[in-house]
Formats: structure tokens, C-alpha cells, sequence
């Protein structure tokens, strides 16, 4: 699928702050019609289940974490799991998300634990765990990626989504998420997992103080890593939502006192605009030769403009979202159906189809 003649960083730099936004538009719905001649819009059936919020990283741009003392702080019941699952699968789902804080009270047994108990009771995928969890699981453990990754995997962990990427360049992370792992090891997380035939996706966070240096470096990476092994199945771009968060109010605060470190275009407290998020999205089909699937995010731009992503590089509509409670937190919360989902999908002229987690078509709409 690697075009010879694929973009350079200069020449994807280049177009990201100058090209006309209908042009790239065109370009990236001229590559995703290459990628996907039949017109079809996929998209899946899960739900998010977040095992629990407490997290010792405490991120600044995220809303969902809380201190273990914290009168909200949970570990969800593993009853209430089950159930969560078994309804998923009712309504039709294929997958399970499960993802949660670093909690220093859960220890590997836990996973492990976890993992078998649902293989036992459920046929579904169970899409898990994002590198900086495998990261805190194996270094209390003392274990290394790769050993943690093949204890997970043996416990029943089938794929890995591709959170806590959000921009991969440290100078970014030292800012809005200090203490979370560098971009070095979210990549080893990523190439260890795809060795051991794991896949995997790759998702970016954009919209709060990153450069667009930064993101061409992160996109740069992935396709890289990409090249060597190609584990991912999709590219997940999304808008930094700063609602609660503790970046956002860093942000006002160090802009009123003239502080130059984190005033960016995107400081005035909102979130990355259409425009910029459509741009960002056709640069991503346009730079990333070797991913298949560029996902639209609904759940951070909303229905209308998810449609109109499908002319800009995006082929999937990412998940129904059962349930979600990340991005909830920050005050986002756009509820939709798969019926909306489908129709949505079908006002823009694209086929339907729901898919499993790894792109294989389970039924035409
Ligand atoms: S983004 Fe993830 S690692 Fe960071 S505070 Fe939130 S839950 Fe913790």
C-alpha cells in the first residue's frame, strides 16, 4: 500500500500551513476513494468500559482522572463488567474497550484475572489497555513490554487501542502530561504488541499546545513504525476538549499573566475549530500512505461534522459508543444511536456497514 512517492515532513509541512483547505480536502478524498473504491462507511458496535478512574499520572488536559481519596473515585465491580458486556453483546457488539487510570491498588493479577473471567463468560474482542497501562503494569511488576504484553495477551487480550499517544513529542508531553510515559515508549508499546501479531490503532490528540511541527513528527512516527510492522489497523485524530481540565485553566491563567509557553492559536479555551480539525484529518489520510483507515471522531465533533470529515480522507465512523465517559467528562457529550450513525452515514452517499475490530465487514445497512 506505500506509495514510492509518498510526502515528505517539508512537503507535509508545507501543506498543512498552506494549502487551501477544500485542495487538501480533495487530495485526501482522492486517496481514500483509491483506498476504498466500493463507497463503503464502516464503523462498530462496543462500548467503553473504564475500570477505574483513578490515576497516579493526574494529566493536565484530562478531566476523567481522580485522587484515590476522592468521594468519586470508583474500581468498577466486576459484576457490573459482566453486565455492561452482556449487554453490549445484546445490542449487537462485537468489542469491549476497556481502558482506566493508573491505579496503584490494581496489581497484574488483576488484569490477568480480568481478562479470563470475561474470555470465560463472553465470545468478544476485548480491545484494551493503552500503553501507558501496559507501562504500569509492567514496571510494577518488573517485567519487560514484551513480557507483559504476552501475559495479557495469553490472559485473553486481543488488541490495543492507541491512547495516550495525544502528540508524540516530549517536549508536548512534559508540559500537558509530565508524568505519563514518553513517546519512545508509547512506539515500543506499539511495535512490541504488532510482533507478537497483536493490532493495534494509532490515535493523536491535537488542539492545546502542540506546534504544527509536532504534528507532522507525530505523524512522521507512526507512519514509520507503520513501515516496519504494519500492526495498525486505523489513525484516530481527534480535538483536545478542555472542559475541566486542568491545561485549560493553566492556559487562562498563564495567558492573562502574558506567559508566552502555553499561548498557542488555541488558547482562547476552545476547542480545536472544524476548520482546523478537517485539516488535520485530510493531512493525516494524505501523510499516512500505509494505514488502511482513518477513523472520523464523532464523539469529539459531532455528528454533522463527521459527515462532512467522510470527504476529507475519513472511511469509518469509529464506534457507537455504547457507553463513553472520557470525553464526557469534559462537559462533550454528543449521544447518538447506530440508527443516527447509519443515517448519517447514508445522507452523505456512502454504504453502511457495521465491521469487527479488525475492518472485516459483519453487515451492510
Ligand atoms: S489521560 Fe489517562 S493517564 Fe492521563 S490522567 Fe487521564 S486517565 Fe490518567
Amino acid at each position: 500500500m506505500q506509495d514510492k512517492n509518498r510526502i515528505t515532513k517539508e512537503e507535509g509541512l508545507r501543506l498543512f500551513k498552506k494549502a487551501d483547505i477544500l485542495e487538501l480536502g480533495r487530495m485526501a478524498d482522492e486517496i481514500r476513494n483509491r483506498l476504498h473504491p466500493e463507497c463503503i462507511v464502516t464503523f462498530i458496535v462496543d462500548r467503553n468500559i473504564n475500570y477505574t478512574n483513578v490515576c497516579i499520572n493526574r494529566c493536565l488536559f484530562c478531566a476523567f482522572w481522580r485522587d484515590e481519596n476522592d468521594p468519586e473515585a470508583y474500581i468498577l465491580r466486576k459484576d457490573e463488567l459482566f453486565s455492561k458486556t452482556e449487554e453490549t453483546i445484546r445490542l449487537g457488539g462485537t468489542q469491549i474497550l476497556i481502558q482506566g487510570g493508573l491505579n496503584p491498588k490494581l496489581n497484574l493479577d488483576y488484569y490477568t484475572n480480568l481478562l479470563k473471567e470475561i474470555k470465560s463468560r463472553f465470545d468478544i474482542n476485548i480491545h484494551g489497555f493503552s500503553p501507558p497501562e501496559i507501562c504500569y503494569m509492567a514496571d510494577r511488576s518488573d517485567l519487560t513490554i514484551r513480557e507483559t504484553l504476552r501475559i495479557l495477551k495469553d490472559s485473553g487480550l486481543d488488541s490495543i487501542p492507541g491512547g495516550g499517544a495525544e502528540i508524540l513529542s516530549d517536549r508536548v508531553k512534559n508540559i500537558i502530561s509530565p508524568r505519563k510515559i514518553k513517546s519512545g515508549r508509547w512506539l515500543k508499546v506499539m511495535e512490541e504488541a504488532h510482533k507478537l501479531g497483536m493490532r493495534t490503532t494509532a490515535t493523536m490528540m491535537f488542539g492545546s499546545i502542540e506546534k504544527a511541527e509536532d504534528i507532522i513528527e507525530h505523524l512522521n512516527a507512526v507512519r514509520n513504525l507503520q513501515d516496519r510492522t504494519g500492526g495498525f489497523t486505523a489513525f484516530i485524530p481527534w480535538s483536545f476538549q478542555p472542559g475541566n481540565t486542568a491545561l485549560a485553566r493553566s492556559i487562562e491563567q498563564r495567558a492573562k499573566s502574558k506567559n508566552s509557553e502555553l499561548r498557542t492559536p488555541n488558547s482562547e479555551l476552545h476547542p480545536a475549530t472544524a476548520v482546523e480539525y478537517l485539516r488535520i484529518l485530510a493531512l493525516s489520510r494524505i501523510y499516512l500512505d500505509n494505514i488502511k483507515n482513518i477513523q472520523a471522531s464523532w464523539v469529539t465533533q459531532g455528528l454533522k461534522l463527521a459527515q462532512v470529515a467522510l470527504r476529507f480522507g475519513a472511511n469509518d465512523f469509529g464506534s457507537t459508543m455504547i457507553e463513553e465517559n472520557v470525553v464526557a467528562s469534559t462537559g462533550v457529550r454528543y449521544r447518538v444511536s447506530k440508527e443516527d450513525i447509519i443515517n448519517a452515514i447514508k445522507h452523505t452517499g456512502f454504504r453502511p456497514a457495521q465491521r469487527n475490530t479488525y475492518y472485516k465487514i459483519i453487515q451492510y445497512f
